[in-house]
Order: structure tokens, then sequence, then C-alpha cells
């Protein structure tokens, strides 16, 4: 029987805590974690908080917004769910509810307490997808008050290839890719460019 990496069994650990995790009881669905991620991976995807679609199946970007995201890196549902490749951390890991239509802030309490555990676990991330504004917020702690997520998007050139600003691939951002065609004509293509050469590294 294979023996397990002793980085892959500490994390196998931590997971196994995150998802026993009982937090914010007052979940309106109650906790229930979902994230990926193992020692191999490559690319870290920080987004907000699952969805209601998400916390049904149990599966991270199981909806509209995942089918835009694996658009815009190139990837098949094979290779976005190998974690191997992607480790998907949100800011919040259990769907936070929603008010007026729109999806809650992702849970506050969460990041303090997993976060930087986890990402000691993944010493092998190149580069880290930083989507929407509370993800911006953790990742550049150091950004000054009212910095818009348009704005670090723009400058996207300043933190590349480590780091990547984006926009939640939500269909609810449809109005904010109109007005900023340069993300999908600069940004993307380069892009899709290094996941391709990340994942056949
Ligand atoms: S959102 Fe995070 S901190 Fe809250 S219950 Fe879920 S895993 Fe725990």
């Amino acid at each position: 029987m294979p023996t397990r990496r002793p980085e892959s069994a500490a994390l196998d650990r931590l997971l196994g805590q995150v998802h026993r995790c009982q937090l914010c009881r007052d979940l309106p669905l109650g906790p229930r974690p979902i994230l990926q991620a193992a020692s191999a991976a490559r690319i870290l995807i920080a987004g907000q908080a699952p969805g209601h679609r998400a916390h049904a199946s149990g599966i991270p970007f199981d909806d509209p917004s995942g089918d835009r995201l694996r658009d815009w890196l190139g990837v098949d549902r094979g290779v976005f769910y190998n974690p191997a490749y992607f480790a998907i951390l949100p800011m919040g890991f259990c769907y936070p509810g929603s008010r007026r239509g729109g999806d809650l802030p992702p849970r506050p309490e969460c990041a303090p307490e997993w976060r930087s555990a986890l990402l000691e676990h993944l010493p092998s991330i190149r580069l880290t997808l930083v989507i929407g504004v509370h993800a911006m917020r953790w990742h550049w702690p150091d950004t000054a008050p009212g910095t818009s997520v348009t704005r670090l998007v723009r400058d996207w050139r300043n933190y590349w290839p480590a780091r990547l600003p984006m926009p939640h691939p939500s269909p609810r951002n449809n109005r904010w890719l109109k007005q900023n065609p340069h993300f999908e004509a600069e940004v993307l293509p380069a892009l899709r460019r290094r996941v391709e050469r990340l994942v056949r590294a």
C-alpha cells in the first residue's frame, strides 16, 4: 500500500477539521464547507463563497459562473476538478445565504480561522486568481480602502504572473465585462497561456 507524503497527510488532517467545522451555526442552510485542495496544486482560485447550487451539489463552481470561469481558464471540468492542478479556497467555505436576490458576503469568521493554515500546506502554488472584493482585501491587505476591483484589474500587470485580480465570473457581471473590454482582450489570453503551461508542467 503506497505511503502518503507527510505534507499530504497533514493537509488531509486539516481538511478533515475544516469539513467538521461548526463555527457558523447560524448559517441559513447550516455548515457545509465546499473546497478543494491538494499539496501538489499549482493554481489557487481564491473566490468568495459557494452559491446555492454548489451548496446543494457539494461541488465548487458547479453553476454558470463555473462554466464561465472554466472558459476563461481554457480548461474542462476534468482539469478544473483535479486538485493536483487547482486548489479552490473561497473566502468563506459555506453558503452564506442570500438577500434581495444576491448572495450574502462570505462569512467573516472563515478566513481568519482557516485560510493561513491551509495556504501553508500548498507549497506548489504558482498562480493565485483573486476573485472579487473580499478575496482582494485579504490577499492585498495594504490596498487603500475603497480601491475597486476595476482598478486592480486595470493594473493587473502589477501583480502578474504570481497573482491575478479578476472580476467574479457571474452572469451578473456581464455589464462590467462590456465596460471593461481589456479584460477579455488582454488579460484572458495571458491567463489561458499561463494556465496551460502550469497544467502541462
Ligand atoms: S463558513 Fe467557514 S468558519 Fe463558518 S462554518 Fe463554514 S467552514 Fe466553518
